[in-house]
Formats: C-alpha cells, structure tokens, sequence
C-alpha cells in the first residue's frame, strides 16, 4: 500500500524587542541567570503585566507579510499548568481569538510553487529555562533560570498542507528568511529563538481522512526536522504495516541516533483550562495603525527574487540565493554598483565567497571582505593585471588577511604575464622537453594541448594569460 504523509508545523520565534512582553526588563541574550528579572516576570503576587506594543507591532508586520487577516479584536488568554520555569502557574497566550489567521506562504519545490496555509498568528511570553546537572553529578540538583521568562514570542501554526521532511525544512527556511527580512527575529536555531514543533500523521494514498498524530518536540535545525520527519514516516508506516496502531503523543528526535523517542502519551495531555486573561484588555490595533505598519513594510525576499532576475538579468537560481538574506542581496547589489557585470558579480559571490563564508561558518555580516574590496578585485581582474585563476587566491588572501587586491598583487608580483616574447620563450622550452607530445599532436592527438598549456602555466606559476598562451602554442605546433 502506498501511504502519505500530512505535517504541520508550529514554530515558534523570539521577537527582537528590547524589553520583555508584560514589563521592561531587557530580553538580553547570555545574562548571568535571574539578573534580567522583575515581580511580574517572576510571577509575584499582585503584580499587573502591562502590554509592550512593539510585540503587537511585530505580530501585525508578521501576520501581513504571511498574508493573513489581521483581527480587528484579539484577546490574551491564560493557559494553566505547572511546570517550574514557568513560575505564575500559568503561560499568557492567544487561544481562541489570535492576532492574525488564513493566511499562507508559498515555497519553491524544484521550480515549482507550492502553497502553505498559515493557520494563525498568535503572541505569548516564553518560560524560563531549567539546567539539569548531569547524571552521577554530585548533588543531582536542578537550577532555574528566569532571564526568558516573559520574553515575547510569536507562534506561527501552518495547515497540515506540507507532505515530506523536504518540504518542511523548505517551509522553515523560507520562513525564517521572511522574519529575518522584517526584522521582528533573528532566526538564531541554535540559540532557540527560532524553535519548531512538527506534527505528523500518515495515511494511505486516497483515504480522505488524516491519522492519528505525533508530535515531534523542538526541533533546532533544518536538518533535524528533515531528518526526524524522515525518519517518523517511515516509522509510523512501519507500524501500520504490521497491524498496529499510532499513539497520539509527544517524541523527542535523538540526533545522535538518528531516531524519534516517545517522550509523553496522550494520558499525560495536558487540559490547560484557557480562559481569557482579566489582567489584559482585548487588543483593537484600528485600520490606520494597520494600514500604516503594512505601508512600511520591506521588499521580502520573493519580490527582491523577481526583481533581481527581472532588472540583472539573473537566472532564477542566483536571484534565489542572493536574496535568501537581506545583508546578502545588499552585499551584491553595492558589489554590481561599483562594478556593473550582475552575472560576474553573482557567479563570485556563490562560489567563491559563500564558499568560504560556509567553511567558517560565518554569516555575510561577519565577511572580512568589503564590497568595496571585492568590486576592487573585479576591476583588477577585468583589465587583465590578473587572470581568474589567480584572482581566486588573490581573493582567499584577501579574505583571510583583509589586504586588498592591489597590495597582494604588487607584493607578490601576481601580475599577469601578457609578454608575447616571454610567453614565446616558455612555450619553446615546454616543446622542446616534450618532443614525444609534438609529435602525437602532429600525428592528430589534440587531446595534448591541454597538457602543454598546464605545463605553460606550471612554468609560470599561473601567471601566464591563457589567451596569448593559446595562440602562440597554437601557432608553433603548427609550424
Ligand atoms: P495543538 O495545539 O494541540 O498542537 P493544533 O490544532 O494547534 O493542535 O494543531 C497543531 C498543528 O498540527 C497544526 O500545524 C496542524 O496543521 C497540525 N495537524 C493537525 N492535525 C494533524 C494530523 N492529523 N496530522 C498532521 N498534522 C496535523
Ligand atoms: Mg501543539
Ligand atoms: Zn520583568
């Protein structure tokens, strides 16, 4: 039998406010534990929260840029259990009346388009974070940090429209460069301000309706989600296959095995007894606040895509790539206006840079190379000083030591031999060491002029221009 997978996925994405979402305590990542703390974060008694509208600000830029419904009236509800990182006994979240809904995000499949419901929208406070001491540790104690508590989050739920770990790992990135475009979160997996929960059921190809669901808990990167979901369908099939049936309950992807493990069955589902919050007002954002946050809103990574294979002239792919990251497209659009070949430009900065940039795994921010330097570098290389072969070490050097272009060219006399009588003199000699390859190439074996140029090169440490090489070897073998 032929089976199908149905996944949605709730992600969850820490705002960038300065302050808390109920007081003002700064959201300051890496603090020494409970120093950003207050009464109402730390859940005293009697303490009233009072509404950042930052947050809100986010949640509309948000909710509009992932085309929903910004409601017109949203309501704060109180979501109870216990846990000890959460220390008012209760979560303040959206439930039955969120920010914004029905909306969607469509994600590129290989060159096709395919459309993702975005279900809702909603704002809540973050609970701190526990620190277990490791087992056969000599007290065993847990600690406590509230630094988090009360840090604003955004809790984006997608239908269950997405049908492969692919998929949702597309979904998410795509996601995460949208709220990066914003600016409402920085999209950091591994510091978890960016946290994904994905539900997954499987059921025969045509049955219209969905099974039995697990949820797979916080997830940190795209690879794991792929690779748990993966590896949760083949899972669930499994067990149908063999008669059995799926449990709804919570897993735990194990990265290091490769396997998702049962964390809670439904038995220990919670009942979190929602009802709205009495210590907040309803939030009615009014149209013009609205209509002014969507007027403000910036060029997202699908139109800057369409606009870059639209006005440089760019296949679909480098507009896709370059535009995956705002400070990225910004980094080639100033490289192309100080040196106006788009296709030059775009070719260098996928390989060669995003090369390097990956192996220190560093972001375009961190690049120790300006566009001023690399457009430097184009121009050297654009009057034939230098050929392209050499200009890629030129540029790992400038990339590692942040020289320009001219200074390592001039110091390391990277010049490009251009001299007809100096390439001329290599070749003879190339020939004359190689008599045997002369005459295979004068007996028709072409294939041996590749050798020679690579031994032309050899000689002269890359530096010869390959044209003039071409030519003049062209002619002697000839003759
Ligand atoms: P909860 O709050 O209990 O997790 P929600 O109704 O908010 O429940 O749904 C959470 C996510 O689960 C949504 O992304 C939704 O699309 C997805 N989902 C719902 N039913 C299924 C199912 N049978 N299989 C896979 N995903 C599902
Ligand atoms: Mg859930
Ligand atoms: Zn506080």
């Amino acid at each position: 039998m032929e089976y199908e997978a149905i996944i949605g996925l709730e992600v969850h994405a820490q705002l960038l406010t300065k302050s808390k979402i109920f007081c003002s305590c700064t959201t300051q990542f890496g603090a020494s534990p409970n120093t950003n703390t207050c009464p109402v974060c730390l859940g005293m008694p009697g303490v009233l929260p009072v509404l950042n509208k930052k947050v809100v600000e986010c949640a509309i830029k948000t909710g509009l840029a992932l085309k929903c419904e910004v409601a017109p009236y949203s309501v704060f509800a109180r979501k109870n259990y216990f846990y000890p990182d959460l220390p008012k006994g209760y979560q303040i979240s959206q439930y039955e009346h969120p920010l914004a809904k029905n909306g969607y995000l469509d994600i590129e499949l290989e060159g096709t388009v395919k459309r993702i419901g975005i279900t809702r929208v909603h704002m809540e406070e973050d609970a701190g974070k526990l620190m277990h001491e490791i087992e056969g540790a000599v007290t065993g104690y847990s600690y406590v940090d509230f630094n988090r508590t009360g840090v604003p989050l955004l809790e984006i739920v997608s239908e269950p429209d997405i049908r492969s770990g692919e998929e949702a790992s597309i979904y998410l990135q795509t996601l995460r460069s949208i709220l990066r475009y914003l600016e409402v979160c920085d999209g950091n997996m591994e510091e978890g301000s960016l946290r994904c929960d994905a539900n997954i059921s499987v059921r025969p190809k045509g049955q219209k309706e969905f099974g039995t669901r697990a949820e797979l808990k916080n997830m940190n990167s795209f690879k794991f989600v792929r690779m748990a979901l993966d590896y949760e369908i083949e899972r669930q099939i499994e067990v149908l296959e063999e008669g059995g049936t799926i449990l709804q309950e919570a897993r735990l992807f194990d990265s290091k095995q490769g396997i998702t493990i049962s964390m809670r069955g439904k038995e220990e589902a919670h009942d979190y007894r929602y009802f709205p919050d009495p210590d907040l007002v309803p939030i009615e954002p009014g149209k013009d606040w609205v209509e002014e946050i969507k007027a403000a809103l910036p060029e997202l990574p699908q139109q800057k895509k369409e606009r870059f294979t639209r006005d440089y002239s760019l296949p679909e792919y480098d507009s896709r790539i370059l535009s995956t990251s705002k400070a990225l497209a910004d980094y080639f659009e100033e490289c192309v206006r100080l040196f106006p070949q788009p296709k030059a430009v775009s070719n260098w900065i996928m390989s060669e840079l995003l090369r390097l940039l990956k192996k220190d795994n560093r972001e375009i921010e961190e690049c120790p190379v300006s566009p001023q330097q690399l457009a430097a570098l184009f121009h050297v290389m654009d009057k034939g000083t230098i050929s392209g072969k050499i200009a890629k070490q030129v540029f790992e050097e400038m990339y590692e030591t942040g020289s320009s272009a001219e200074d390592i060219v001039r110091k390391k006399g990277l010049t490009q031999v251009s001299d007809g009588a100096e390439i001329e003199t290599i070749i003879a000699k190339v020939l004359a060491a190689n008599p045997d390859g002369v005459e295979k190439y004068r007996n028709g074996n072409t294939k041996v002029f590749g050798f020679f140029v690579g031994e032309v090169m050899k000689e002269t440490k890359g530096k010869a221009n390959p044209k003039i090489v071409n030519q003049i070897l062209q002619e002697k073998l000839k003759t």
